[in-house]
């Protein structure tokens, strides 16, 4: 926990076997991705699913990990990423749930 973020998050853009791209949260801005929360607030940092969909082929599988201080977290991406998840045409993604194990979203 070197960044002074409360958790890390990293998404593995898989192909087949193939690790493509691994990517982390960011608290570096990108005006593009400003966004307002469910809860009023606005950020516009880049999320690790975001740092790897450009690299994205459709039928890519997206495993999305985040670790807490103590323990693994909900990893599910929110909204606006799974937004980009689907345009990239990611089929299968993997995250890591407050429990420490993993959970599944297909995409059709
Ligand atoms: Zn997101």
């Amino acid at each position: 926990m070197s960044n002074g973020r409360e958790y890390h998050l990293t998404a593995i853009l898989r192909r087949g076997k193939k690790v493509v791209r691994m990517g982390a949260n960011v608290s570096k801005t990108h005006p593009r991705f400003t966004r307002t929360y469910s809860d009023g607030t606005t950020g516009s940092h880049m999320h690790a699913e975001m740092n790897v969909l450009r690299f994205a082929e459709p039928g890519d599988t997206l495993e999305v990990m985040r670790f807490g201080k103590l323990k693994m977290a909900m990893a599910k991406p929110c909204e606006h990423c799974m937004h980009h998840i689907r345009l990239a045409g990611i089929k299968k993604i993997r995250y890591t749930n407050s429990r420490g194990t993993w959970e599944e979203i297909r995409i059709r």
